[in-house]
């Protein structure tokens, strides 16, 4: 699905330097690397504040945390997502609350948060899925309308920009009161471990969610507020540093690639290509097909047999997870996340994908839908 070999290759000599750089400075926890990357993905994202933190689930945690949020305050998430999302709500003691996505996009669906809110709503997360971003002008009406905060998953989506109908764009995870971003080595910024940041412009919050990853502690040894240990290690953020100069062009990279999916998928019957937000860029985190009238099992049997990997982001929506079961949800109830559930299929996409590759795995692609 994806190729950090090559990647790694084209850039070797500056991530091995960063690398070696920390280990002769002997700063592996927060120093001096940590900052300088903080300082050029703040510059990149446009971000007043960036907050660099352990993971992207502890990021979505932070986030909830530092705003205050109190068992039973409602949250809503779409339900068909990677179950982060939902995970950190749970953890809190909040209430999440699910909604339906839309079938072009499969981001999450503005009528459906509309029609969820209630007295008890505090927040909603969008997921900018797969690498563009929710609709976010119409998310944001609805949560001024409501007194409600936004908090961005924009794990998928780093470098995907939106532009609002005033005319101003910016980027995936700068909108909401917060954004979340992960940089697990298989995201578009991936390191070579775990990582992941916060994105706000509001000072208090910033100051609020560096004190919660640094287990709620402003003066050392003094803990106003419960907090947890989420730090970005030194290492990461040299491999971060190094690869944020190239993040533009490994999107140019895969979108190429989509766009010789699209044109190859074009028409065909079986095979319905990814729909677009209309005031988002996307940055293909993942190139997901919808199939429709073929068995998907069969089609990724084929696709295996011929050497390529085809993925099922995600079998099963959260409403319909083990874990997350609720007398106020049934199957039957979110029915385009079900839908999206049975036959989505993401193909490879990454920045070394090259026009030999695409050809050899369009055409088998083509080739399975067809038997
Ligand atoms: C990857 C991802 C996360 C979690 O990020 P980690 O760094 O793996 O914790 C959360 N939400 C979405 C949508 C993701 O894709």
């Amino acid at each position: 699905m994806v190729d950090l070999q090559s990647q790694y290759q084209h850039i070797k000599a500056d991530i091995d330097r960063g690398i070696q750089e920390v280990i002769d400075s002997a700063a592996f926890v927060k120093g001096p690397k940590v900052a300088q990357f903080q300082e050029h993905l703040e510059a990149y994202t446009g971000a007043k504040h960036v907050i660099p933190v352990g993971n992207g689930t502890d990021a979505l945690q932070i986030a909830l945390m530092a705003l205050g949020l109190k068992p039973g305050d409602e949250v809503i998430t779409p339900t068909f997502t990677f179950i982060a999302t939902a995970e950190v709500v749970a953890l809190l003691g909040l209430t999440p609350v699910v909604v339906d996505v839309n079938w072009e996009t499969m981001n999450m669906s503005v009528e459906a948060v509309r029609r969820a809110i209630t007295p008890r709503t505090k927040a909603i997360v969008p997921v900018h899925l797969f690498g563009q971003c929710a609709p976010m002008e119409e998310l944001m009406a609805l949560a001024k309308e409501h007194g409600l905060y936004i908090v961005e998953d924009a794990c998928q989506a780093i470098g995907a920009r939106y532009t609002f109908l005033d005319g101003t764009t910016r980027q995936a995870g700068t909108m909401g009161e917060i954004g979340c971003t992960s940089f697990f080595p298989s995201k578009n910024l991936g390191c070579y471990g775990d990582g992941g940041a916060l994105f706000t412009n509001d000072d208090q919050l910033a100051a609020e969610m560096r004190a919660i990853a640094n287990h709620g502690m402003v003066v050392r040894y003094h803990h106003d507020r419960v907090g947890v240990n989420s730090r970005l290690d030194a290492i990461q953020a040299a491999v971060l540093d190094a690869k944020l100069p190239h993040l533009d062009q490994y999107i140019a990279a895969r979108q190429r690639a989509a766009a010789y999916y699209d044109r190859a998928f074009a028409g065909n019957e079986h095979l319905l290509v990814p729909g677009r937000e209309k005031a988002s860029t996307h940055v293909f985190h993942q190139y997901t097909l919808r199939l429709e009238g073929v068995d998907r099992d069969r089609v990724r049997e084929a696709l295996q047999q011929a050497g390529i990997p085809a993925m099922i982001y995600y079998p099963v929506p959260l409403h319909m997870q083990k874990a997350y079961q609720d007398p106020r949800y049934r199957e039957g109830d979110f029915p385009v996340a079900e839908q999206l559930a049975g036959c989505v299929l993401s193909l490879p996409m990454h920045t070394e994908l090259d026009d030999e590759q695409l050809a050899y795995i369009t055409s088998n692609v083509l080739k399975a839908v067809e038997e």
